[in-house]
This record gives structure tokens, sequence and C-alpha cells, in this order.
């Protein structure tokens, strides 16, 4: 017979990613109870190939807010200082150095390039260290939107565990059960194309840059790892992807560096060696609505885009940066009173806020991936002449920097403070 058990809960988070784990440690700041169910036993070692994300410098700065960076750096990870970006048989190249940000902060790189489990690691360390309880793996059955709360019914093993909570963030990434059994709608589509990634040697290293070669089926990135290989991240049609994933190592190197293009291989050298490849569906999935009354969603529950701009883990921290204002403020202005983070307001709040950032990247992704799709002649022509020019903009570059950086999108909201009794 099950066992039966019932938790209370000021917030619960489904899905233990690195959206749902940060948003705990800061919720667990603001003194809310909360509870996170994570349908799988989490884990933190490297897989083969490594599933890394390039985060922006808005998300270091982000993260060490939190205490986590010096941690996830000591693990390895591997500096971007430099973006070469070029379109294989085409003339333009276009290039963004650390060293010409205009405006900001010229010491730091302008991403880093992070192994999931190097970034879950320390994340899950400091859950240990807090309050916040760990349900996994648990998998949610059903719950109920009440007018003041949230009722969750989910099984862990031979437990039937119940939890009332003020709150429900679903966290749970691009197939979010949370946002269908809401009844969340979504908008967007299937790319046909395949996200293809495999870890690779090259003769000359990577030299802390990452090199983006915009291909018409799609973009393919090299992105610097801590140990001087590359991660890539090769968008491919899906007869293309089925194609290089049953290739022997010797045909699919040679097919990467005829894709990469002799502008991009005569800087990184042959490649020597790749490790085991794998392949995940891309696609462009948006809710079409954020948050509902005791409800929000964040990361890629909200949002998947295309990897193209390597964006969607710093829109996710972004989305927990602005929740996390939002009641901070509202705590802030009750004083000593209990705020009930659910309230409707608050999460109409989280959603205003957050619609304008997630449509402008998603939107900047899409047009990348149009305008380097395009196969019309003077459409190439113009490419070519368009980031050979970008260079010498200034302005534009620095603006296409601070972008790439993320720092201008970061809030860097100062948080009050909070009375831990
Ligand atoms: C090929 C590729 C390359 C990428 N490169 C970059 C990059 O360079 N930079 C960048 O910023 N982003 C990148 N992204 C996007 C980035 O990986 C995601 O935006 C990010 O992982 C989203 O984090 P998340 O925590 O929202 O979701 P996930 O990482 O998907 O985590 C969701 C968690 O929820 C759990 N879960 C799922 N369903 C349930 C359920 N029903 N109940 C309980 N738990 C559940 C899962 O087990 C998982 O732990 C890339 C994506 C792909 C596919």
């Amino acid at each position: 017979m099950a066992l039966e058990k019932h938790i209370d809960s000021d917030v619960v988070i489904v899905g233990g990613g690195a959206i749902g784990a940060v948003l705990a440690l800061e919720l667990d700041r603001l003194n809310y109870s909360v509870a996170v169910i994570e349908l799988r036993t989490p884990t933190f070692a490297s897989s083969d190939p490594e599933r890394v994300v390039a985060l922006n410098d808005g998300s270091r700065c982000y993260l060490e807010s939190l205490g986590l960076w010096k941690e996830i750096e000591e693990l390895g990870l591997g500096d971007i200082h430099h973006i070469v970006v070029t379109e294989p048989g085409n003339r333009g190249r276009f290039d963004l150095h650390a060293s010409d940000l205009q405006s900001t902060d010229k010491e730091h790189a302008l991403g880093y390039v992070v192994e999931m489990g190097h970034l879950l690691e320390p994340m899950y360390r400091a859950l240990q260290a807090s309050s916040v309880e760990l349900i996994a793996p648990a998998c949610i059955e059903n719950f109920e939107l009440l007018e003041d709360q949230v009722s969750i019914q989910m099984r862990r093993g031979d437990e039937q565990l119940t939890i009332s909570s003020a709150l429900l963030l679903g966290a749970d990434g691009t197939y979010s059960q949370m946002r269908a059994m809401a009844g969340i709608d979504v908008f967007g589509w299937d790319y046909n194309r395949f996200g293809l990634v495999a870890s690779v040697t090259t003769e000359r290293g990577h030299q802390e840059t990452a090199h983006e070669c915009f291909r018409s089926s799609g973009p393919l990135a090299f992105l610097p790892l801590a140990d001087g290989r590359f991660s890539i991240v090769w968008a491919a049609t899906p007869a293309e992807a089925t194609q290089l994933l049953a290739m022997d190592d010797e045909a699919f190197i040679y097919a990467l560096q005829k894709a990469a293009g002799a502008s991009t291989m005569s800087k990184l050298g042959a490649v020597t060696s790749v490790s085991k490849r794998a392949s995940f569906p891309l696609e462009l999935t948006i809710a079409k609505s954020f948050a509902q009354s005791r409800l929000a969603l964040l990361g890629n529950a909200a949002h998947t885009i295309h990897p193209v701009a390597g964006q969607g883990m710093n829109l996710g921290f972004r989305d927990v940066e602005t929740l996390i204002e939002v009641l901070s403020h509202a705590k802030a202005q009750q004083g000593d009173a209990y705020c009930d983070p659910g309230q409707s307001i608050l999460m109409q709040a989280y959603a205003e806020n957050r619609r304008g950032d997630v449509m402008a990247v998603a939107g900047f992704t899409e047009s990348m991936s149009h305008i380097f799709g395009s196969s019309v002649p003077g459409v190439k022509w113009l490419r070519g002449m368009g980031l050979d020019n970008l260079s010498r903009v200034p302005a534009l570059a620095d603006l296409l920097l601070q972008q790439a950086s993320g720092l201008a999108q970061f809030k860097q909201f100062k948080r009050p403070e909070v009375n831990h009794e």
C-alpha cells in the first residue's frame, strides 16, 4: 500500500535544472519555504559528448552575486574573449573582441563555456546547505489551482505526496508538464533541424575564440572548452543529422571541416579527433502566457529558442532575476507581514516584465537564422558586405558586444535586506 504524506510549502518548483535550482536558492534567501520536485536523480558527471552552455558576462555577474561563480570557475570553463562570425563560401567576416567593449568592463570575457554538470554541482551543493526540500526522483500526477493555494499530488517511489503551496513555478523545460496541465498554449514552430553536438580537438587549439559559421542549412558553432578542445553545435537538416551521426570519425571530420569552410579552418588547424556525437531537435516554443494566478513559468518552460545565439540559459536566469525582484519589492513593502508570493498582481508584473526581453531575443535569433538561410544572390552579397562593415562601425559593434555579453539586459537590482530570523 502506498504511504501518504502531506507537505506545506510557500513555493513549489517543478524542475531541478539550472533555472529551478537557482530559483530555489533565491526564494530560500527571501525566507520562503521551498520544495523542488525533480523527475530524475540529479547527476553532475560529464557526459560524452559534453553538454555545454555558453553563458554571457551578464550571467556571470548574476551567478557571482549568488556566490556560485567561484566554484563554477574552479570546476573548469572555457573563456570566450573573441567571437568570429563567418559565412563559408562568402567573403564577409565579423570580429568581436572583449577588449573592444567601449562602455563597460573590459577585464572580463565576452562569454564562458560551461559544462552542464559544472553549472549544476555548485547549485546543488548550495541547495543542500539551504532549507530547500528536494523531492527527487518524483513525478507529478495532478495539480489543482485554487483561489488561495495550489494542491499538487505526486509520487516518489512508494510514497504518495500532496503538497499545498501558495505558488507553483514551472521550470520543467521545453516540454513542460506544468504548462500543459495548466492549459497554457504555446506558439512557435519546429525548425526541421537537429542540433548535433560533439567535442573536437584541433591542431591550433582555440585561443579563447568562439567561431560561428553561418551556413544556409543552419549555423555551426565552435565553442572553446576548458581543456583546449572545442564543443561544436551544428544545426543540420534531419537527413544531414542522420548521416553525420552514422559516419565514422574520419568521414565526420572531413564533413565538419568542409562545413566550417576554409577561412575558419585556417585559424583552427585540422581537426585531429572527435568525441561521440549526440543530437537535439531544434524548435521555437514560446508560452502564450508566462503566468497566471498562483503559477508562473520560467526558463525553457516559458521559452525555447534556437541555440544560434546561445541565449536560452541566459534568458532563463533573467526570468529568475525578474521574479525575485518583483517578490522582493512586494515583501519589502509589506514589512513584517507575510507576503503571499502567488498573488495574481505579482504574477502579472513578472509576466509583463519578461515578455519584451524574450521577444527581443527570440526575434533577433530568428532574423539571424532567416538572413543566413536565404540563398538569394543579392542577399548573399549584402551579407558579405554587412559582416565586413559591421566591424567598421564602432557604435554598432559596441551594441552587438553589449548584446553578446548580456550586460545590458541584467538589471542587477539591489536586493532589499531580508530579515532571516
Ligand atoms: C544543442 C543546444 C545548445 C544550447 N546552447 C546554449 C548556449 O550556448 N547558451 C545558452 O544560454 N543556452 C543554450 N541552450 C539552451 C539551454 O540549454 C536551455 O535554455 C536551458 O538548459 C534551460 O534550462 P531549464 O532549467 O529551463 O530547463 P532544462 O535544462 O531542460 O531543465 C528542466 C529540468 O526539469 C526536469 N523535468 C522535466 N519534466 C519534469 C516533470 N514533469 N517533473 C519534474 N521535473 C521535470 C528535467 O529533468 C530537468 O532537470 C542550448 C540548447 C541546446 C538544445
